[in-house]
């Protein structure tokens, strides 16, 4: 347990969040652990900062892209705090806190427009765009700063305010980067709150919020869309996925290889849109597996803070447990493991990066979401037998295709049921593109101007051509 009282904000006596180092086990600090009462005050401050903020579109972008900047100089500190909380990397804690500045200034500049529709009578639509209100986002640990950053720029750039919770999990780098925003933004523009549970699913749930938007997994999903039924509030659901790749007879294994292991292993596998299960063709499969085992057993695992870690721990415990049950169900079932499959033994949430071969394909490391590092590739006969097995999954975030013949691997891509289907990498996104997944891996559309549109509704000014 922590000593000292947060140095991100008041720790409330009685009330708080110990937060730990999945590096060590250990508590290393804390956040409050706000009461959901506290949320009525809160949206009534984010209402009453909305009349201000959705006024003048040139002030907000100017706010915006000061906010970026901020962001930019608070690198130094928001990027180690984030590698304490969440374990990924240092060098991946920049990437995240530059990723969100760039959203930030991407979303600072971008205009909706407005649209005229003509249908031949003298009559003229004019489509303009406005906001929506206080709106709510919710997100997990895997990427505090990046996922928050994917809530709140379209949304305070299209005029609304928001009422952030990060996970329990990582509440210290998203309150830290709510503070360095608070030098940008007029006040409750951006309010970041952390605690427990019923904290997230009275925010979904509450009546002065007009749009939920969500990122985590299914189930919880399911709960924040029935919370904001009661009030009709509109939901946008990011959720998880059991992304698929499908290696091509003439695929270079080699020159693949460590483009393939990093897009299943980064961030230790919590990547909704990591590849989560291989499919290689019958006579590849054993140099495939060899191909990704060696890269796990060379991988350095260790303290994202120190240089050289490659691979951090698990976010925690209870993630853990569950790369620990998938991957011995996987043993039980008959799998075999290329690579790893054990925790280290060492302080904190270190798991072994594991490539599985010879899984039965109904083993739940295969059909369920694993997230985390463990990897099963499975051999295939026929590709229609390997687009079967990858769209064969409740999931439909995303999937790809590798292969030399590239209009070949691009008609295979078009066959995946997901929302983005790659070829020859996995989970390259721009800020322009829409993100959607489809089944259970989500509801609504995000990024670029489908995200910034799902923060807007549409007004129709309806006129005729002549008094
Ligand atoms: P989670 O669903 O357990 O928690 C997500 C957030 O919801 C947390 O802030 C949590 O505190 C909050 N929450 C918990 N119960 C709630 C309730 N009843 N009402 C409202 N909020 C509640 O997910 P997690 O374990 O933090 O994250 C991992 C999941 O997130 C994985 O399934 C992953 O695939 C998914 N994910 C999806 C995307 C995407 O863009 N599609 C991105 C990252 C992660």
């Amino acid at each position: 347990m922590a000593t000292q009282p947060s140095r991100r904000g008041p720790a409330i006596p009685g009330r708080s969040l110990p937060v730990i180092d999945p590096a060590t086990g250990e508590a290393f600090d804390e956040a409050p652990d706000q009461h959901p009462d506290e949320l009525d005050a809160i949206i009534g401050r984010a209402h009453q900062a909305w009349r201000g903020w959705r006024a003048d579109p040139l002030a907000r972008t100017t706010a915006l892209l000061a906010a970026a900047d901020a962001v930019e100089a608070a690198g130094a500190g928001l990027a180690p705090l984030l590698t304490r909380e969440q374990g990924k990397p240092l060098a991946e804690s920049y990437a995240e806190v530059a990723r969100t500045a760039a959203r930030l200034r991407y979303f600072a500049v971008l205009d909706p427009g407005r649209r005229l529709i003509t249908d031949g009578r003298p009559v003229r639509s004019e489509i303009r765009w406005r906001p929506l209100g206080p709106v709510a986002a919710i997100v997990p640990w895997n990427f505090p700063l990046q996922l928050a950053s994917a809530k709140f720029a379209p949304a305070l750039a299209a005029g609304n305010t928001m009422v952030l919770k990060p996970s329990p999990f990582t509440p210290l780098s998203t309150r830290l980067l709510g503070s360095v925003l608070s030098a940008a933004l007029p006040a409750d523009v951006l309010t970041i709150v952390t605690g427990h549970e019923p904290l997230g699913a009275r925010l979904a749930s509450h009546p002065g919020i007009r749009h939920v938007t969500f990122t985590g997994s299914a189930a919880t999903g399911r709960a924040v869309a029935e919370g904001a039924a009661a009030s009709l509030g509109r939901v946008t659901l990011e959720l998880g996925g059991n992304d698929a790749a499908i290696l091509l007879e003439d695929v270079d294994v080699e020159r693949i290889a460590d483009r393939l292991f990093w897009a299943a292993f980064r961030n230790c596998g919590q990547v909704c849109m990591a590849v989560k299960r291989v499919y290689a063709p019958a006579r590849l499969h054993s140099g495939v597996v060899e191909a990704l085992a060696q890269r796990a057993r060379t991988a350095v695992v260790g303290s994202g803070l120190d240089p050289g870690t490659q691979l951090g721990p698990v976010n925690n415990a209870a993630q853990l447990t569950r790369v620990e049950r998938y991957t011995a169900q996987a043993l039980a079932d008959g799998a075999r493991a290329a690579a790893g499959g054990h925790r280290l033994e060492r302080p904190g949430y270190f798991y072994a990066p594991t490539v599985l071969t010879e899984v039965p394909p109904a083993s739940p490391v295969v059909t369920e979401e694993q997230f985390g590092p463990v990897l099963p590739v499975l051999p295939y006969g026929s590709l229609d037998e390997a687009v079967a097995a990858a769209n064969d999954t409740g999931f439909g975030l995303g999937g790809s295709v590798w292969g030399t013949d590239l209009d070949r691997a691009e008609e295979v891509a078009g066959r995946l049921e997901c929302g983005t289907a790659w070829i020859n990498h996995h989970a390259e996104l721009s800020l322009a593109q829409p993100f959607a997944g489809v089944k259970d891996s989500g509801v609504g559309v995000a990024g670029g101007m489908w995200g910034l549109y799902g923060n807007l509704r549409p007004f129709v000014v309806h006129r005729p051509e002549a008094a």
